[in-house]
């Protein structure tokens, strides 16, 4: 019961239904006998009279706690990729990086492959997975963290040897941190006759990183993303790093996973990237995506290949959204369409009165000064 009728009000409160219309002015809220008024006055007013209220459970209360109550059950954790960001300042070859590895393990092992893409992506290594998030720049990783959102498993921080660390290194440090995630440095554009690395590791030890061989514990790999060297390494101590964290994620759970990227496709309708957190996504699975219901009609990989289901650290294109989700926003499976839809009426109602409440506020504040 969303709303109630002031009469009916009246009579459960043990007062005159006058009464209770005078005690609604002194609120500020006109309302006649018959009218009904939302669930937030009504409790408002019952507890001037002295009561306390207990508010209906939401449909996303309900949700959670029965997942809260599933999530004590033990669960079947399996090994998962590590899921890497690349971060580092402007020009220092992040997006090379980028291209590199992912042509020279995807393109290459992919015959006939078509790399899609779609804000990340899976490469092979040593028989194993590693998943990158292919939005460069720190502005992607703090917007998602700003939502709560961590997708990041390892840092990868680019420097170019040849101009060492800038002040958007710096950040990049101070968000890995931030988030506690362990970085990895790439240095850089070795191949330049202006290269210094030792430079950039006297530089990066000021900033608290210093390398393996000076003692310290920060895996430094010299590359360089130009002529495709000392890519494998790099490729090697993200596995080495990753197997320190012993990445685990439940697979008998309702998937849930963190958009990474979202856009309106116009054939195919909103289109999703999500990275996988927990569980395996499967094609017609009920899904609430921020404030968005959804049924899976299809997934897609980075590759373009259509896919029955997705396991944790899998990024994965999800069709079948009933509008463009934000990054960041948490996917979740849901027992059936209804409970998805109610969420989303839920959440967007409560993101509308989030909305309002400082033109209210505003509205109040003139009155008061006009009387
Ligand atoms: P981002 O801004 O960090 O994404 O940097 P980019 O990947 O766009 O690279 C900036 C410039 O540096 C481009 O002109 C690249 O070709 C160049 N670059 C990237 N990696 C290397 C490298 O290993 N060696 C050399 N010499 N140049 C590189
Ligand atoms: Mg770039």
């Amino acid at each position: 019961p969303q709303r109630i009728v002031v009469r009916d009000l009246a009579s459960r409160l043990g007062v005159s239904a006058a009464e209770l219309i005078k005690q609604l002015m002194r609120q500020n809220v006109m309302a006649t006998i018959t009218q009904e008024i939302p669930f937030e006055v009504a409790a408002a007013v019952a507890e001037r009279f002295g009561f306390t209220v207990q508010r209906p459970k939401s449909s996303e209360e309900r949700f959670l706690e029965e997942l809260q109550q599933a999530a004590r059950q033990p669960a079947q954790l399996v090994p998962r990729p590590p899921v890497v960001t690349i971060m580092g300042h402007v020009d220092h070859g992040k997006t090379t990086l980028l291209d590199v590895i992912r042509q020279t393990r995807v393109a290459a092992q992919e015959y006939g492959g078509i790399t899609q893409h779609i804000g990340a992506y899976q490469v092979e290594t040593q028989g194993r997975l590693i998943t990158f998030l292919d939005t460069p720049g720190h502005e992607a990783f703090t917007a998602m963290r700003a939502r709560g959102a961590q997708v990041t498993d390892i840092a990868v921080l680019v420097v170019a040897a040849d101009d060492g660390v800038m002040p958007q290194t710096i950040e990049a440090i101070n968000h890995a941190r931030a988030a506690e995630v362990p970085i990895i440095v790439a240095i850089n554009k070795i191949d330049k006759p202006t290269a210094n690395p030792d430079r950039v590791k006297q530089q990066l030890s000021e900033h608290g990183l210093v390398p393996e061989e000076w003692g310290g514990e920060t895996v430094m790999v010299p590359v360089s993303a130009l002529r495709k060297e000392g890519i494998d390494e790099l490729l090697e101590m993200i596995l080495l790093v990753a197997d320190l964290r012993e990445l685990r994620a439940p697979v008998d759970r309702p998937a849930s996973g963190i958009v990474v990227e979202a856009q309106l496709d116009r054939g195919r309708g909103p289109v999703a990237t999500v990275l996988i957190k927990e569980g395996v996504l499967k094609v017609g699975d009920p899904v609430i995506v921020g404030a968005v219901p959804g049924r899976v009609r299809a997934l897609m990989d980075d590759k373009g290949q259509q896919r029955q289901e997705a396991g944790p650290s899998t990024p994965i294109v999800v069709l079948g959204l009933q509008d463009v989700p934000q990054p960041g926003d948490l996917l979740m499976v849901t027992p059936d369409e209804e409970t998805a839809r109610r969420i989303a009426e839920e959440r967007a109602q409560r993101q509308r009165a989030e909305q309002l409440r400082p033109t209210a506020r505003m509205t109040l504040e003139s009155l008061s000064r006009m009387a």
